[in-house]
């Protein structure tokens, strides 16, 4: 199974300078090859292949030493592979239009195949991607304790990357990306499914604040005892920094503590969340959670864990912003490992799992976070009744444990 994982790059200056200088260099080899195929067409009727230009590699690379001879042979390979896939593309375009012009009736085609678009040369400032095997031009070092992985690119230099998620799999491929003036990494990995047997369990997963998960079968995930220990920290730090005289050198000292006491919870909590996913993942066949990514998006502007907004200083936002920001995590390392497992997760949409009554779906109240009361069904149990719902929007049966 492949995966990809899209992490931003931080190159210094003159390893962005040689970076730059890496697309140039191969949006000339794309734009050449490109002109190579298009006057061997006009001229002489030949169509090039793939495997006649990357003959030519040596060659081209032999005569220009300190330009296309400085650069990985295989990611040459890549581009010129990727002008193929281009041609490849628009030959199939030129074969549909013509056999649309034979059904119309018209003589060959021959007015259809001009409407296709000739594959084009690219400007130097559009061309933003290079692609590397790994191993072969370009290595993966992955970030241990620190937060920086690297990533190796021949004729740019070993760059930090800014590693937000573990790389799970086999390296692949080593994308080196332009985006805007920033600089991203596609990794791409072949993780192996490795099946597991089946258990007989599906279950529908409810996150929330009081504890950190419940299942529609009554398992409980208490949220972890270092999120508390961490929070006191981390507001103590933050009325600290702004009593600090601004230009201090305390204030400075206060903000790298910070900055520290956040990466420690980041880890922890990621550690926190592989476990958690892996035990149910190895118990269920089926999971069922709600789509996480829907809430995440309204709620974007309130700022990220990583980047935190205003808001976040708040008090009072903070623990909400600190399990919000695991709750996203955690499903994506659950659908990940659900999948590489060989296990269904289903995403159902979030709108009121929580407060429609499991068995009657009568609208409840909420009097307190871990409370929904049933205007027929009395007090219940909010997580479970949404863990419930969950499963049962999920079709997983009634949701119900089974021999409670
Ligand atoms: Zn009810």
């Amino acid at each position: 199974m492949r995966r990809a994982y899209k992490l931003r790059v931080f190159p210094t200056r003159p390893q962005e300078g040689r970076a730059v200088r890496l697309l140039a260099d191969h949006c000339d080899l794309y734009n050449a090859a490109l002109q190579e195929r298009r006057e061997a067409w006009r001229m002489r009727n030949l169509s090039i292949t793939y495997g006649d230009q990357s003959a030519q590699l040596k060659e081209i690379r032999a005569a220009d030493p300190d330009g296309q001879g400085r650069h990985s042979f295989t990611a040459q390979q890549q581009t010129l592979r990727r002008l193929n896939v281009v041609f490849g593309a628009y030959f199939k375009r030129v074969r549909r239009a013509e056999m649309a012009g034979r059904q119309a009736g018209m003589k060959g085609g021959n007015l259809q195949r001009r409407t296709v678009g000739y594959p084009r040369y690219k400007p130097r400032q559009r061309f933003n991607q290079v692609l590397f095997v790994a191993g072969d031009g370009a290595k993966w070092e992955p970030a241990d304790d620190d937060r920086w992985a690297h990533a190796t690119f021949q004729a740019v230099g070993r760059v930090r990357v800014n590693q937000q998620r573990p790389v799970v799999g086999r390296v692949k491929t080593l994308q080196l990306k332009r985006e805007v003036r920033r600089w991203y990494v596609i990794v791409v990995t072949e993780a192996e499914t490795v099946p597991l047997a089946s258990t007989g369990r599906s279950v529908g997963v409810d996150v929330g604040v009081a504890r950190f998960l419940t299942t529609s079968d009554g398992e409980v995930v208490a949220n972890p005892r270092f999120l508390d220990a961490a929070q006191k920290r981390i507001v103590d730090l933050q009325r600290r920094i702004m009593r600090a005289r601004p230009g201090s050198g305390n204030r400075r000292r206060l903000k790298r503590s910070l900055a520290k006491e956040w990466r420690t919870l980041r880890n922890q909590r990621r550690d926190f969340h592989h476990k958690t996913a892996r035990g149910l993942v190895d118990t269920c066949d089926t999971l069922a959670l709600e789509d996480l990514r829907v809430a995440a998006m309204t709620a974007s502007a309130a700022g990220t864990l990583e980047h935190p907004g205003r808001n976040v200083a708040a008090k009072a936002g903070l623990n909400r912003s600190i399990l919000d920001a695991g709750w996203t995590q955690f499903t994506r390392i659950l659908v990940a490992k659900a999948e590489s497992a060989g296990r269904r997760v289903v995403l159902v949409h979030p709108a009121y799992t929580s407060i429609d009554c499991h068995t009657c779906g009568a609208s409840c109240a909420r009097p307190q976070q871990d409370l929904v009361i049933c205007p027929v069904h009395g007090d219940l149990d909010a997580d479970l009744n949404g863990a419930r719902n969950i499963a049962t929007r999920a079709g997983l049966g009634s949701g119900q444990a089974s021999a409670a």
